[in-house]
């Protein structure tokens, strides 16, 4: 049998981030991937968005993680040419109880270290004359990035100190370490077999029914899994706008808002759309025309110029959650030798919004988890 230092299960943008890091750091690190290419699950099912890290709560993983992400990425962008820009965010509120709510964003931004600035109405509309808005909280750190040209320069990096990732390469379960100095056994749905002295579960939908897998963990460590879909609708024709818009955030949901890609065009989504499935595979992507129905009004509140059947359906992705839609939302969950007492093991749960943006965070905080404890 093979037997490398490090094994990371998922070649998403988080798995090769992870992947990245440990083969820099000198570890011999395989990726095992499922599909036939990087980048095939959530990481190509999302909005594309920088976030700033206003919406977190102070001390979090997702708050700390998202504004370190965040400074990793806009750097990796710059070194390693990947598309994005720092187009900027308007938080916009259309009544006093929204105006409060933005205030309180504005507090939790600052709480946070992230730059934000309290519009009046001129001063927004100056930024954006399609607006209808009493009020914006101005975030000029938020921005769009190629997800996939950033996975490619994660696999590049990782390739050049040394790493591999290995396709079509399912990981069924794992026999984990028995004792210190032996390996991990990974065993794959062809029957194969990989020995590793770091195993890194970043499955996402599958991380938990993987995890549920592992030899030798405690199932107390292994959180129950949630589906939540979001659907994106696209919008016929130009943007009339240039930085994303989001209405005040009313509940843990951020509302109907308006992201652009880096062509230009505005879509609106994700909503969200609890699925009652217990299993990634039995997931539908499918966009349901008809939930376009509910978006007009939302967003005619900021947008009073939405024309009448300009919102098409795009695609959808979902959620990897660890929370029922009654819950709030808990941190992301690096789960190391520290927490769950199997030395060389590091199990990703959770990794919803912010991902895209702390990835690079994150594998600075799995890497010391796993290596240092
Ligand atoms: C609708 C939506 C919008 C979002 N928008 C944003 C955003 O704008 N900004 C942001 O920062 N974040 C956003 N996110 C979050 C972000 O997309 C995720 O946090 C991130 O992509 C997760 O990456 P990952 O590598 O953990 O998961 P994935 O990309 O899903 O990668 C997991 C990989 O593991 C593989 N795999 C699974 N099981 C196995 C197995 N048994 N063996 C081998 N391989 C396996 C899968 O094939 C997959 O390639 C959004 C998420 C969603 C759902």
């Amino acid at each position: 049998m093979d037997r490398v230092d490090a094994v990371v299960i998922g070649a998403g943008v988080v798995g090769l981030a992870v992947a990245r890091a440990l083969a820099q750091a000198g570890r011999e690190t395989i990726v095992v991937e499922a599909q036939n290419g990087i980048g095939q699950g959530v990481s190509s099912r999302n909005s594309e968005v920088i976030h700033a890290g206003l919406y977190y709560p102070p001390g979090s993983l997702k708050a700390r993680l998202c504004v370190r992400g965040k400074e990793l990425l806009y750097a990796l962008c710059a070194t390693h040419g990947v598309e994005h820009r720092r187009c900027g965010k308007l938080t916009v509120a259309n009544d006093q109880a929204e105006v409060h709510a933005l205030r309180g964003l504005a507090d939790r931004a600052h709480a946070n270290g992230v730059p934000v600035e309290l519009l009046d109405a001129a001063q927004a509309h100056a930024l954006e004359p399609a607006l209808r808005c009493i009020a914006a909280l101005h975030s000029p750190s938020t921005g769009i990035v190629d997800s996939h040209g950033f996975m490619l320069a994660l696999q590049g990096d990782l390739e050049q100190a040394g790493g591999m990732v290995a396709f079509g390469s399912e990981a069924v379960s794992a026999r984990l370490a028995p004792a210190a100095g032996e390996p991990h056994v990974l065993r794959f749905a062809d029957g194969s077999e990989l020995a590793c002295d770091l195993l890194v579960n970043a499955a996402s939908l599958h991380a938990c029914g993987l995890a549920r897998k592992f030899e030798g963990l405690d199932p107390r460590f292994i959180p129950r899994e949630w589906f939540a879909k979001g659907n994106y609708y696209a919008l016929a024709g130009r943007s009339p706008f240039t930085h994303l818009i989001y209405p005040a955030p009313a509940d843990a949901h951020l509302g109907t808002h308006l992201t652009l890609d880096l062509g230009g065009q505005a879509k609106f989504g994700p909503d969200i759309e609890w699925l009652d499935v217990h299993q990634p595979e039995q997931i539908d992507y499918r966009v349901d025309p008809a939930r376009a129905d509910g978006f007009y009004a939302e967003v005619r509140r900021y947008w009073p110029g939405l024309p009448d059947g300009a919102l098409a359906p795009s695609y959808s992705g979902v959620r990897p959650k660890i929370h029922g839609p009654h819950e709030q939302a808990p941190d992301f969950r690096i789960d190391g030798p520290a927490w769950h007492g199997v030395p060389g093991l590091l199990n990703l749960f959770g990794i919803e919004s912010p991902g895209l943006t702390s990835a690079l965070a994150i594998a600075e905080e799995a890497t010391a988890r796993l290596l240092h404890g």
